[in-house]
């Protein structure tokens, strides 16, 4: 598969270019070798993919919903058919080791489309009983949902958004990030030939102003953002102009809690699958990492051996265990994560600044809830472990923060794992895990972290609205 595509967008079944809008590059992080050249969407392209959207959903919703999901499942079959070339491009676009994409993204969106092509034909209404008379419900798409993801996990992220939008007999426009373009095109053309109609899911590109277009526009019905809280917080508040829906899926500063009777090579690799899966470019991973004071010693000497163990190296070798950073100017910001750690005081157990686009995996210890590194999302390999040493302290101190993503907790005791699970302020939690996110389990956070949830039923109630019907079956009794 050629990183160039045919074309930078795919709008109403069909690649399309058009070369007045601004170019950009798309770089392999790992050589900084440019595989392809995009062309940033103009109004003009913007307006045919909404209008193309607009006319494609009509027929759509109409059509029984066991039949949209037949599309879905043919588009997971396609996917897992191509899933190697398919997992080379997402290398050449995030940068990410092949052992992880092969395993982890595009597979991961092939289940969201199976998923709801499953769910699609399980929506149903209810029937409301009132004496003689009755109502009754219908779940109705919202009409044309604007998508917009990040780079760190871009066929995933389209997945995630189309599966649920298109079962429920919406239609999207999807605006990848700038930085990793490629792979929504790519499920574009997938659905395409799995028998959507033309318009039903069309790809734009463009940067932060591509965005804010579709989503201020009067067709867009919805907006679904995988990004930043700051870009978060604009994008809520244009939706609000137009009272559109919107499913914000932000950033994270998530705790891991690691208690004394915790299995601690288990909670050693949570810690690192947390941190160091796909460069620590994950939003839910766990990055403050709370370890009970009487099993850290124990904890931060198993992790640096193993921390140490990791292969970096040439992301397309299937012995590579960690790849670059998917940017320049992603590896400026974790470095200076880095420094600004020494400089407060943390203690760097292992890693460091790291050479070129490789930052190694880096834990630092002795890190107190004032750090920046307790406070930012520095979204690179960067572990910070706190130290702690009872049940209620931990709780306050994890939940003293703006994020609200993710949460973990390492206990052998299960009464005191849904005890403080339950005190936890996060929308995602995990016992004795971490980071899974099976589609079949809703996803999403609460305070800064976000609004909404994908995956799982509660996705339905984010791409529906509720229609009640109420049926009068007698003679209508007016006092005038
Ligand atoms: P970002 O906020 O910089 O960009 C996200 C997307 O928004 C991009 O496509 C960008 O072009 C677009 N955008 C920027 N300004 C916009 C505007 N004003 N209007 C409309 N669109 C605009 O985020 P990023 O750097 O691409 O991704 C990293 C961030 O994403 C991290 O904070 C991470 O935690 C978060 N993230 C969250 C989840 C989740 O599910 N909660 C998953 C992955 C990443």
């Amino acid at each position: 598969m050629k990183a160039q595509p045919t074309a930078s967008h795919f709008i109403d079944g069909t690649w399309v270019e058009d070369a007045a809008g601004r170019a950009f590059d798309v770089v392999f992080p790992a050589t900084g070798e440019v595989i392809a050249r995009l062309h940033e969407a103009t109004p003009a392209v913007i307006d045919r993919a909404l209008a193309a959207a607009e006319r494609a959903q009509r027929d759509w919703a109409r059509l029984r919903p066991v039949e949209r999901g037949r599309v879905l499942r043919r588009a997971a079959d396609l996917i897992r058919a191509r899933n190697a070339d398919l997992s080379v491009l997402e290398v050449l676009d995030t940068g990410k080791p092949i052992q992880e994409t092969e395993v982890a993204d595009w597979p991961s969106g092939a289940d969201a489309l199976e998923y709801f092509a499953g769910l699609a034909p399980t929506v149903t209404g209810e029937t409301v009983p009132l004496g003689a008379d009755f109502a009754y419900s219908i779940r109705e798409p919202l009409g044309v949902c604007v998508g917009i993801g990040a780079w760190n996990y871009p066929s995933q992220i389209a997945c995630w958004k189309a599966a649920p939008a298109l079962a429920m007999g919406n239609a999207m426009v999807f605006k990848p990030s700038e930085v990793t373009p490629l792979g929504a095109l790519q499920l574009a053309a997938i659905l395409t030939e799995a028998g959507a109609p033309p318009g039903l899911f069309n790809v734009v590109q463009g940067f932060g102003g591509v965005g804010a277009a579709l989503v201020s526009d009067p067709r867009t019905a919805k907006v679904s953002l995988t990004g930043s809280v700051p870009t978060g917080r604009k994008v809520y508040a244009a939706a609000a102009e137009g009272i559109r829906h919107v499913t914000m899926e932000l950033g994270g500063k998530s705790p891991l809690i690691v208690f004394e009777d915790a299995d601690i090579d288990s909670a050693v690799g949570a810690a690192m699958l947390g941190n160091f899966y796909s460069s620590g470019q994950i939003c839910s991973n766990g990055t403050r990492v709370f370890v009970h004071r009487a099993v850290k010693a124990r904890f931060l000497e198993a992790l640096k051996v193993r921390a140490e163990a990791i292969r970096l190296g040439d992301p397309l070798d299937p012995g590579t265990q960690m790849g670059p950073l998917v940017s320049a100017a992603q590896v400026a910001k974790v470095r200076a994560h880095v420094d600004l750690a020494l400089r407060e005081g943390a203690r760097l157990v292992t890693g460091g600044a790291g050479e070129g686009m490789f930052v190694p995996p880096t834990v630092f210890a002795e890190v107190t809830d004032a750090m920046t590194l307790s406070r930012e999302e520095v979204f690179g390999p960067v572990m910070a472990v706190l130290d702690f040493d009872d049940e209620a302290e931990v709780i306050a101190r994890a939940n003293a923060t703006e994020y609200g993503l993710a949460a973990g907790v390492f206990t052998a005791d299960l009464a005191r794992a849904h005890r403080v699970v339950a005190q936890l302020q996060a929308g995602t939690c995990w016992i004795n895990a971490y980071n899974l996110t099976p589609v079949e389990s809703s996803f999403g956070g609460v305070k800064a972290s976000g609004v909404g949830r994908e995956n799982g039923r509660a996705a339905i109630e984010h791409y529906t609205q509720l229609k009640s019907v109420y049926v009068g079956m007698g003679p209508v009794d007016a006092p005038y």
